[in-house]
């Protein structure tokens, strides 16, 4: 018995931002890359309506910067008929109470605010701007008055790991609800990125704990990504690693993701590949045809990216986990990287339903 397969997917609708974070996925592209028609930001919203989704992340880059985002906005709640729509945002625009009241009073549901830092200090050096990190307070405490859902999206990074306690503080206090910690990855741009920008595992855990200590009964969710298991021994449920995006409500459908920017052929491929070499038929069986095309595809993406000391195959949570990014081995080696005693877990939601008690099974 699993969680559902997520309803959400993200329409990216340019990478035009004012900022420059440290670890942006996309520091070259939003340089070089106008962003999308009108039309065609409307065509993206409408793909992911298509592919039977109901909830969408507007994305960017900055996506509130689009001159036409109201009208975006009205298109997916009234045209399209999305149940949830998020705006991915730093809040440069959502810090105008005017602004922010009329985006939701069009149908935005839930605002997804970056907070990288506690203070001012931190945070805008992080992001490359002044003035960043009051933009960002002021969102979250627009959005919580006007009664829409709040959550913060914080990466963390070499620079602010031991903050992550005082960042939680920061977005309560201003009214999120709900708080994604993220270790850096090294995605699209950010894969060059220097040594300095990663936060080593073993150093950042017991700040993430302290955290999820403090925190984690206040916040409605809070999701620790990118960390493997081992470092968060006793704090589990937290964990949404590459196999639990599947099952996290407020993940994307990977697969489909795939589906949309490479065409069925590949995506297909791509997960009967990573079906073939990793899972066989009772796992297959086990999982259904549709969470096997979720998770084949995981696999193969986890195959080439990530990587596991031998050691991993004695780890109890060995077959829900990628391992860490190759980049990462490279930079800091395997050796902080210790097994977890115990019964073999195979279920990749195994300790989400502690987090999401309201999601019903399928
Ligand atoms: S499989 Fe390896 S990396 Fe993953 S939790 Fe276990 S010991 Fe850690």
């Amino acid at each position: 018995v699993a969680l559902p397969i997520t309803g959400r997917l993200d329409a990216n609708l340019g990478y035009q931002c004012n900022s420059d974070c440290l670890f942006c996925y996309f520091g070259r592209r939003k340089r070089r890359l106008q962003n999308p028609t009108t039309a065609e930001a409307k065509k993206a919203l409408a793909l992911v309506r298509g592919l039977g989704k109901s909830a969408v992340d507007m994305t960017g880059g900055e996506p509130t910067l689009r001159g036409d985002i109201l009208e975006l906005i009205t298109y997916a709640k009234k045209e399209l008929g999305f149940r949830n729509i998020t705006i991915i945002t730093n809040g440069s625009r959502f810090c105008d109470r005017d602004f922010a009241a009329e985006a939701i009073g069009r149908g935005v549901d839930d605002v997804l605010v970056s907070l990288h830092g506690h203070d001012a200090g931190l945070h805008d050096r992080l992001t490359g701007r002044g003035g960043s990190f009051d933009e960002a307070v002021r969102t979250i405490r627009n959005v919580a008055a006007l009664g829409a859902e709040c959550r913060t999206n914080t990466v963390i990074n070499g620079l602010n790991f031991a903050r992550a306690p005082e960042i939680a503080e920061a977005a309560h206090e201003s009214g999120a609800r709900k708080a994604n910690f993220l270790l850096f990855c090294p995605l699209d741009d950010a894969s060059a990125a220097d040594a300095g920008v990663w936060a080593r595992y073993s150093q950042a855990a017991p700040h993430i704990m302290r955290m999820i200590d403090g925190f984690g009964g206040k916040f409605g969710a809070v999701s620790v990504k990118a960390m493997p298991f081992c470092f968060l021994e006793g704090y589990e449920e937290y964990v949404t690693d590459f196999f639990q995006n599947t099952y996290d409500p407020y993940e994307w459908d990977y697969y489909l993701r795939v589906r949309l920017r490479r065409g069925r052929l590949t995506s297909d491929l791509a997960a009967y590949a990573g079906m073939a070499l990793f899972m066989g038929p009772g796992r297959v069986r086990s999982v259904g045809w549709q969470g096997s095309l979720r998770e084949g595809i995981m696999r193969l993406e986890a195959h080439r990216h990530f990587t596991k000391p031998e050691a991993c195959r004695q780890c109890a949570f060995g077959p829900i986990c990628p391992g860490v990014w190759k980049r990462y081995a490279e930079l800091f080696g395997l050796s902080e990287i210790k097994p977890i005693r115990g019964e073999k877990v195979w279920e990749a939601d195994m300790f989400m339903h502690r987090r999401f008690p309201g999601v019903t099974r399928a």
